[in-house]
Formats: C-alpha cells, sequence, structure tokens
C-alpha cells in the first residue's frame, strides 16, 4: 500500500527525518511510535503531501504510484487520508459545506461523476447517525468552537464519507474521553477494507484497533530492533 524509500525530510534547513526505509502492508494496522519530537508527525505529514516540509531525497510509494511529487489534494483525491494531530480552524466554512465539497471531489476522482445531493445525504445521514453527531453541527464552521474531542468526531465523519485507502491518524485518542475513543476504536473497526497508519502513545487504545505493525522513531530516525 505504501513503500517509504530512504526518505530525508527537511524544514527551513532543519534536518528532521533521516533515512526512513517503511513498508505499510494492504489492510495493515501500522503504529508508528517514538518520544515527543521523534518525528513521527512530521513523517506523517509529509506521507500526506504537507508543503511546509520539503524532501530532500527519497521516493514515497502509494499504490504502486510515486507520489514524491504530488501535492495534497491529489494524494488525498489518490486515497490518502490524513487525521491529522492540530487541525485548522476555518470560519466561515460550514461542517456540511466541507464534507460535501471533499465527498464530491473524491466521487468526481475516482468515477468521473458528480455526486447526486441525495447519495450524499443519504450516506451523511448514516454516518451522523453512526457517530451520535447532532445535526447543528452540520451548520457550524468547520472546527471553531469544538472541542477537542467533538473534532475528533468531526474527523471520523470525514473517514467514513471519504473511504480512504489509507488513513493515517496522528494521536486520534489524544484529547478523546472514553465515549469518544470507543467510537474511534469501532469506527476503525469497521473499516476492514482501509489500511491504517496510526501515532499513539496508549497501549490500550492500540490493543483494541488489533495493531499488527510497529514502527519505532528515535530523532528522526527509525529504530532497527
Ligand atoms: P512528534 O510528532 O514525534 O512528537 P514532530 O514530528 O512533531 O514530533 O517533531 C519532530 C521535531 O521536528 C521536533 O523537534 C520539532 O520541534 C521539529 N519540528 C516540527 N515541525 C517543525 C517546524 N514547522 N519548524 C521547526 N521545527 C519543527
Ligand atoms: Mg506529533
Amino acid at each position: 500500500m505504501l513503500e517509504i524509500k530512504n526518505l530525508y525530510v527537511d524544514i527551513d534547513e532543519k534536518p528532521l527525518l533521516k533515512n526512513i526505509n517503511l513498508v505499510v502492508k494492504d489492510g495493515a494496522r501500522h503504529r508508528i511510535a517514538g518520544h515527543n519530537g521523534s518525528g513521527k508527525s512530521t513523517l506523517v505529514n509529509t506521507i500526506a503531501g504537507d508543503s511546509s516540509y520539503t524532501i530532500k531525497s527519497g521516493k514515497i510509494i502509494f499504490d504502486g504510484k510515486d507520489i514524491t511529487k504530488e501535492n495534497a489534494t491529489t494524494r488525498a483525491l489518490m486515497g490518502i487520508f490524513l487525521g491529522a494531530q492540530n487541525v485548522p480552524e476555518i470560519p466561515g466554512l460550514t461542517v456540511l459545506s466541507f464534507l460535501k465539497h471533499s465527498m464530491a471531489a473524491h466521487t468526481h476522482f475516482n468515477t468521473g461523476k458528480d455526486l447526486s445531493m441525495g447519495e450524499f445525504l443519504e450516506k451523511l445521514e448514516s454516518a451522523r447517525e453512526q457517530l451520535n453527531i447532532p445535526k447543528e453541527w452540520l451548520n457550524r464552521s468547520v472546527n471553531v468552537g469544538f472541542s477537542g474531542g467533538e473534532r475528533k468526531r468531526i474527523m471520523l465523519l470525514r473517514l467514513i464519507l471519504t473511504n480512504p485507502k489509507l488513513a493515517i491518524l496522528d494521536e486520534p485518542d489524544s484529547g478523546a474521553d472514553i465515549d469518544t475513543k470507543k467510537q474511534i476504536i469501532d469506527t476503525i473497526n469497521k473499516m476492514p477494507k482501509t489500511t491504517f497508519l496510526f501515532i499513539s502513545h496508549q497501549d490500550d487504545f492500540s490493543s483494541k484497533i488489533k495493531i499488527n505493525e510497529t514502527t519505532t522513531l528515535d530523532n528522526g530516525e527509525i529504530v532497527i530492533k
């Protein structure tokens, strides 16, 4: 699903990742572990195409294609989902419009067809009920005024609606209470076809989502066991 070869990443000329080699198998639940500041978020943001990081050398292969030079939007459309650690607030863009635009873009990219309003609303309602999300959230601005746990639930809504090939979740359990954690676990376990790459510090969470591979980073490098 994902292969990273000899990847070196800088930010403002400061080296953050060194010689990263990583394979995430199709259907895996793969965990990235490591201390704070070891480079976990840098790695997953780079995979998703965050342009603030500079790829100095190396390659990122996704689903058999070299995506090293693709931008974040193309990577998202190709099927890479990022549930980032820090999410932006977007005043003026409602959750409803945001989800509709994301899902319409994915539908168009994958099928060449326009998303019908009926299909969108049907899928939205089913996902909203699954996550027990109040209807009024849909008319609020994206992430503005939402608590940490509520933002995670909006992330889950987007995850279900866009149904990615590879879902990257950066500390999905941080700031989530017991009920939200359970929703995160249930949502992941209901998506057996999606490959997951997680960052999580919490062992109880990791065991419930059936992690089958772990890669540990230290100071921007993979720790060889
Ligand atoms: P982790 O997610 O493992 O806690 P990060 O990938 O966020 O770690 O950060 C790795 C290192 O890179 C840290 O030392 C952090 O301060 C540094 N870093 C991350 N982003 C930036 C940035 N935008 N500018 C400067 N340094 C950064
Ligand atoms: Mg991080």
